[in-house]
């Protein structure tokens, strides 16, 4: 047998499944609008809701900053990478996130993956949201110690967790996100940080899809609340790449010296701490725009809603349509492609069976007439 049978078997089998994932190649367009396949399609598939991405002051710093200080940081943070960029960046951040201090990290992936482990041991309890996103569920594999899910944003279940176990463990770290990826849900953070506190655990919020567009000054949910470690990516709202924890100098003092994913990877290039620098600067000040997206998101809720689609939990940009089948989803999501709509249809292993849906991301860069077209689309499919 060869030795790549079970590349072969695991191929077929999702080829079987109807669920051989490819790589499509994005040709162009720019704002709403992405061209894939040689057909310009409105985009309802990209993080960058505030639409950053192609900012001319982002693209400014990035230009500056790699015509200042070249293409490569040289080394990791700890060895001879730690540029003179990379504190001010920090500073801001601490201020923005309303905490002691705050550290950049080279991806949301790699700071959930190496963060956790790094907050663990063996004798520790990490007590994980159903939905968190994958990057958590690495990092908590990797922790090595004993991992409980409680229900999505089950509190009753969370605080059964807490009771049943708080005796047996020394440490007890609970993970969740403030906005859910899947499906653009909230976390009732208030009531976590209060089990939490009152639990001695500590509460690590993961603030992906919410960091640029909810919150104060848009800097997310966990601002100014007791959460000890809060992690955002600049790679989503904040149209650029790289990640962010924070949480009080001890703990940013601590990652330095005990996370690998900061002791053991060459840190960010300086294009990538220019365009950060400059989404920092512009965010706070953006309150027209997150005001316009959540307008936007809130009527083609309603809209579907209306219609009897079924829009779960959603209170935000992210906004599941869901579907139920495999099968339909798919055949759904073909269809809003043949109406010019590029929507990406979510499905098992992503969500549970039963659970497919098309996933609409609603960006500032959308017009109304964006949102009336796909509300005629999803209305067209329905007679
Ligand atoms: C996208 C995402 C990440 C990963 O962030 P990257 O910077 O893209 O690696 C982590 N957590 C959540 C919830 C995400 O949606």
């Amino acid at each position: 047998m060869s030795k790549w049978a079970f590349v072969e078997a695991a191929l077929a089998a999702r080829r079987e499944r109807m669920q051989l994932r490819r790589l499509e190649t994005v040709e162009g367009g720019s704002g709403a609008a992405i061209e894939v396949g040689g057909r310009r399609m409105l985009n309802f598939c990209s993080n960058d809701y505030l639409g950053l991405a192609r900012h001319p002051l982002l693209q400014q710093r990035a230009a500056d900053y790699l015509a200042r200080y070249g293409t490569g940081s040289g080394s990791s943070r700890l060895i001879c990478g730690n540029h003179a960029y990379f504190g001010p960046v920090e500073e801001r951040l601490a201020r923005l996130k309303g905490t002691e201090a705050a550290l950049v990290f080279n991806s949301g992936f790699q700071a959930n993956a190496t963060i956790l482990p790094a907050l663990a041991d063996r004798q520790t309890l990490i007590l994980s949201d159903r939905l968190n996103h994958n990057s958590l569920i690495q990092g908590a594999r990797l922790a090595r110690c004993r991992v409980e899910v409680f229900a999505h944003n089950d509190m009753a279940h969370l605080a059964e967790l807490l009771e049943r176990h708080r005796r047996s463990f020394r440490r007890i770290l609970i993970v969740t996100e403030s906005v859910f990826s899947m499906d653009g849900d909230l976390c009732p953070l208030a009531e976590i940080a209060a089990l939490a506190q009152a639990a001695g655990a500590i509460l690590v919020v993961d603030e992906a899809h919410a960091t640029g567009v909810i919150g104060p000054q848009g800097m997310g949910l966990t601002c100014g609340q007791a959460v000890d470690v809060a992690i955002g990516t600049f790679s989503k709202a904040c149209g650029g790449f790289g990640a962010y924890v924070a949480g009080s100098r001890q703990l940013c003092d601590y990652l330095i010296n005990c996370c690998a994913g900061i002791i053991y990877s060459t840190a960010l290039p300086p294009a990538v701490l220019g365009a950060i620098d400059g989404a920092l600067a512009l965010i706070p000040g953006m309150q027209a725009e997150r005001r316009r997206l959540h307008a936007l998101a809130e009527r083609l809720r309603t809209a579907l809603g209306r219609m009897g689609w079924d829009c779960g939990p959603s209170s935000t940009q992210i906004i599941p349509v869901l579907v139920g089948s495999e099968g339909e989803t798919l055949a759904l999501s073909q269809w809003l492609g043949a109406h010019g709509i590029f929507a990406s249809a979510i499905r098992p292993p992503t969500v549970e069976k039963e659970k497919s849906r098309i996933r609409l991301a609603v960006t500032a860069l959308h017009t109304q007439e964006d949102i009336e077209r796909v509300i005629e689309a999803f209305g067209q499919w329905k007679n």
